[in-house]
């Protein structure tokens, strides 16, 4: 038997969240659709205050009038960022800075533009796919440390894959971008645990986002990629906003340079 994401959707709107994240400022990339909007929109219902960024500035204006929609006015504020543009970058920040400071990093941006053998990968692919997956997120860190040394301690948050873990058949590169971005959380954790920033990482599984609209539509592949999981859904955006929140929240004051795996049971090693 297999169930739909949507009959969850009611029980996750209806659920009240706590306010974790109050006096919190937070920074997510790519957070104008999918994974990354659910999170941004968790962390401000928790309390947070939170720069919504994408490239385009009307999928940011959009992404900003649905969050003020649900009343969340008071808790977004929205700016183009490219994670690959240093000047962008740059402008996140300062907006973080505007409302007070950062704490919290969600480095969520990925691209994954080539479908096909790992070996005839182009070198510019190869070059793209690492630049934004991995490198963007370790220049945002980098940018980021001085921000949280200001408030005394911080939160990074990475979004890695299930392929992470078991390449996905013709999506060699992309997993091995998501491979190494559960290295880096895991170097980056012991050098600042002095500083009081916890570093971890999300695996999502199957997400239906847009990002996975291949596998998501009608279809043999579908019933395939469901079979896979032991819950026998796809996971949604709020599946995965949750387990951020928790990591950006006080909760999660014990766990650092880790890996959660929210992938409905999929099948996951290293
Ligand atoms: P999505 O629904 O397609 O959303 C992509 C978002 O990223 C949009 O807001 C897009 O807005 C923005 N974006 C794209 N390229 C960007 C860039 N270079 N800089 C800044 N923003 C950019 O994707 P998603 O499924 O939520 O994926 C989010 C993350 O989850 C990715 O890291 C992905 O690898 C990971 N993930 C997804 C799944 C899944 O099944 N969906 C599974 C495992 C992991 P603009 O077009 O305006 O830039």
């Amino acid at each position: 038997p297999t169930r739909r994401s949507s009959d969850l959707f009611i029980r996750q709107l209806s659920y009240i969240p706590m306010k974790r994240l109050h006096g919190k400022v937070a920074v997510v990339t790519a957070s104008t659709d999918g994974i990354g909007f659910a999170i941004a929109k968790r962390l401000a219902q928790e309390g947070a205050k939170v720069v919504v960024s994408s490239r385009h500035q009307k999928n940011v204006d959009n992404a900003i009038s649905q969050l003020v929609d649900i009343g969340l006015k008071d808790n977004v504020v929205g700016t183009i960022c490219h994670v690959s543009k240093a000047e962008d970058r740059k402008r996140v920040f300062d907006e973080a800075i505007k409302l007070g400071g950062l704490d919290i990093l969600v480095s969520n941006a990925a691209v994954s533009p080539v479908m096909g053998p790992t070996l005839e990968c182009s070198e510019s692919a190869w070059d793209k796919i690492f630049e934004i997956n991995l490198k963007a997120g370790f220049l945002l860190a980098k940018d980021a440390m001085p921000l949280f040394k200001k408030r005394g301690g911080g939160r990074i948050i990475f979004i890695s894959s299930i392929a992470g873990y078991q390449p996905f058949e013709l999506l060699g590169a992309y997993s091995v971008s998501k491979t190494a971005l559960v290295g880096l959380t895991k170097a980056i954790s012991n050098e600042v645990a002095y500083d009081n920033v916890t570093v971890n990482c999300i695996a999502p599984g199957i997400i239906e986002t847009k990002f996975a609209d291949q596998l998501t539509q009608e279809g043999p592949i579908r019933d395939h990629a469901i079979s896979l999981t032991a819950l026998k859904r796809f996971g949604t955006p709020e599946d995965i906003a949750g387990v951020a929140a928790f990591l950006a929240s006080d909760d999660s004051s014990y766990i650092t340079g880790e890996t959660i795996i929210a992938s409905g049971g999929m099948q996951s090693r290293l």
